[in-house]
């Protein structure tokens, strides 16, 4: 086949292939996403919590936020530890106050008083941003100013979000949120200016119960990989296709 044929045949099939691409094939890549896209892959962060090890105290949800300058007395945060109280009727009782910052000293849930013979069971739920394999964040995007890290983190490109808000509503999880100084949508991050220098995350390092870890998941000897592995661990809304990358130990069937 002559050169000219085959760069005319080339040319042709591309064209149909980019006639018959539907619209949403296209993405806009901001300049922090296609940095991101020649990083390596050698490492998947991932984010484990062992639910029998938080007491609840919020240091993790008070060093998160000095770290990541959070304002402290406005009601968003990064991360949050939720209370759940199981009553002898079957009913979960859910609270997060403050995010669960200034700890849980007082015994009523949402102004209800719970008599305490009537508890089965009661534990602390540390959330975050899960990192998703396939972050909904990231497909709503318009302007591509959220995404992800080839080490698996999504993060958001502050100069180019447009603040939309879509990232906020399609994140099932609540983990997105505007940041209210800078106006823009704002998560957790598992403190990649941390991570990427060797250090720990400050939600990790504030935790002196070791309720939360982080690992890399593509080191079969890290001992977070190894936990993941071979211990019955748990991910939330499993049913949304999102994949999360935050593993639980204990994780109770109620938890939503
Ligand atoms: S610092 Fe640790 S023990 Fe305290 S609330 Fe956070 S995860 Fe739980
Ligand atoms: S938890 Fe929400 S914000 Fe985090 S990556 Fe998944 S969809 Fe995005």
């Amino acid at each position: 086949m002559s050169t000219s044929r085959r760069k005319f045949l080339k040319t042709a099939v591309a064209g149909c292939a980019v006639a018959s691409l539907p619209l949403t094939a296209f993405k806009t890549l901001s300049p922090a996403e296609a940095k991101a896209s020649i990083g390596n892959d050698k490492v998947r962060w991932v984010f484990l919590v062992d639910i029998q090890k938080c007491v609840g105290c919020g240091f993790c949800v008070k060093a998160c936020k000095s770290e990541n300058e959070i304002p402290y007395n406005v009601p968003v945060t990064r991360t949050w530890v939720e209370r759940y109280v199981i009553t002898k009727d079957g009913k979960s009782h859910i609270d997060t106050p403050h995010g669960g910052r200034d700890g849980y000293t007082d015994p009523t849930i949402r102004e209800q008083d719970i008599n305490p013979d009537d508890i089965t069971k009661a534990f602390f739920l540390p959330k975050l941003c899960n990192q998703c394999q396939n972050p909904a964040c990231v497909q709503v995007c318009p302007v591509g100013a959220t995404y992800q890290t080839l080490d698996g983190v999504v993060l958001v490109d502050k100069k180019w979000c447009i603040g939309c808000g879509y990232c906020v509503m399609a994140c099932p999880y609540g983990a997105r949120f505007f940041h209210p100084v800078d106006k823009v949508a704002d998560k957790c991050t598992f403190c990649y200016h941390r991570i990427n220098k060797g250090l720990k995350s400050a939600c990790v390092q504030a935790c002196s119960f070791g309720a939360r870890l982080m690992g890399n998941l593509k080191d079969p000897d890290d001992p977070v990989t190894h936990t993941i592995m071979t211990q019955r661990v748990g991910i939330l809304k499993d049913e949304y296709g999102t994949k999360p990358q935050v593993y639980y130990i204990g994780l109770d069937e109620r938890v939503r």
